[in-house]
């Protein structure tokens, strides 16, 4: 059987995908090249890693590996409607975020459906729409980095059925602040699904300008989904587990239905409610990254390369030439960062917070590459 004749067989949407670019693992560099350590800045893990408590509770959980996991996540999800001010049935839980967005698109997006989202983008919010078959508007950052409102709002103009953003965003870190968010949501047609990725929420939580996403959509016409993960500040990226907070339970019901049964496993579970209690582990987590964050802005800055605004766990700056080129180059001295691959970006890079040493490792490896 030749590929051609399986190509036949397959969806034009599927074959056409582009693959999401999820890095490198630590093992394919080592292989590679003959580094012992490995400064991984790609991915935008928690460098702290998971609380304590997360270990004892997934220990707690593996005698009962071989029970299905309850398949609702209640408990779960009822302790995250508490700590949102919410009821558990507004509140869905996906095998990391990247699961709802998948979900989403299957349940929403029909072919020919517009979907706008923001450029630079986090792959999956348009991925996931192409595999529909949607139109896909792409709105760019201003020449600052920044969200470009009066852009959005142009965007906003036409019919389109959902309208994807993060915030703060990835790759760029950028953040709409209090208006720029009214100002966007308000924009939005009023018949389109609003998708709200706050994946680096809890980096900007007690931000004065941080708009309380969930307070200011309650209060507009539009239906609604705000995203967000224990992957990042919580430090469960391998465990899978992410979760919406929906504007109506419609939105959970219909998700339920094209979700898989079991999609958040036993350890995951347990995991995540430990994790959740640990508040005193997020707390750590963000202010690492704050203290960490400005200290290699200054040190990129003094480098003299460009560096976007940032409120999340990364930074994204510009280098001379292909960006491609000099992450290449960074793996060998063990370092891993995220080139961007976008049209109009691939000269950025985007570099994770990670601990004070692989920082130094990463500057003193990127000083020698751009030299
Ligand atoms: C990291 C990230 C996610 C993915 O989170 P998971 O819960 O690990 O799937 C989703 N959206 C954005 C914008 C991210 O940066």
């Amino acid at each position: 059987m030749s590929a051609d004749m399986i190509k036949s067989l397959a969806r034009a949407e599927a074959i056409g995908l582009s693959i999401y670019n999820s890095g490198l693992s630590d093992q394919a560099v080592r292989q590679r090249f003959n580094v012992t350590h490995i400064a991984r800045l790609a991915s935008n893990e928690n460098p702290l890693g998971a609380s304590p408590d997360v270990v004892r509770a997934i220990n707690l959980s593996a005698p009962e590996s071989a029970v299905y996991p309850d398949p609702a996540s209640l408990e779960l999800r009822e302790a995250l409607a508490r700590q949102c001010g919410m009821t558990a049935d507004l509140v869905v839980m996906g095998n990391g975020s990247e699961d709802l967005l998948k979900l989403l698109c299957l349940a929403f997006v029909n072919p020919g459906d517009r979907v706008v989202t923001l450029l630079p983008s986090f792959g999956l919010h348009h991925i996931y729409p192409r595999m529909m078959g949607a139109e896909i508007a792409m709105v760019p950052v201003d020449p600052r980095m920044e969200y470009d409102l009066p852009g959005w709002e142009r965007a906003l103009n036409l019919p389109s059925k959902l309208v994807i953003f993060s915030n703060p965003s990835n790759p760029v870190g950028c953040m709409l602040d209090n208006d720029g968010f009214e100002r966007l949501i308000a924009a939005a047609p009023a018949d389109c699904l609003l998708v709200v990725d706050e994946a680096y929420y809890e980096y900007c939580a007690d931000l004065a300008d941080y708009p309380d996403s969930l307070t200011l959509l309650r209060n507009q016409p539009r239906p609604w989904i705000v995203l967000r993960t224990f992957s990042k500040a919580y430090g469960l990226a391998g465990l899978r587990i992410g979760y919406g907070l929906a504007s109506d339970p419609a939105i959970v019901e219909i998700l339920d239905r094209v979700r898989t049964p079991f999609n958040i496993n036993r350890g995951a579970q347990a995991a995540a409610l430990a994790a959740l209690h640990d508040r005193r582990h997020v707390l750590r987590s963000v202010a690492h990254v704050r203290a960490q964050r400005g200290a290699l802005r200054q040190a990129l800055i003094a480098m003299g390369l460009t560096v976007a605004p940032s409120q999340a766990n990364f930074l994204f700056f510009r280098v001379p030439g292909e960006g491609a080129a000099v992450a290449e180059k960074l793996l060998a001295y063990g370092v891993i960062v995220k080139p961007w691959l976008e049209t109009g970006y691939r000269d950025w890079l985007r570099v994770s917070i990670g601990t004070e040493t692989d920082q130094q490792i990463f500057l003193q490896a990127l000083h020698e590459v751009l030299k």
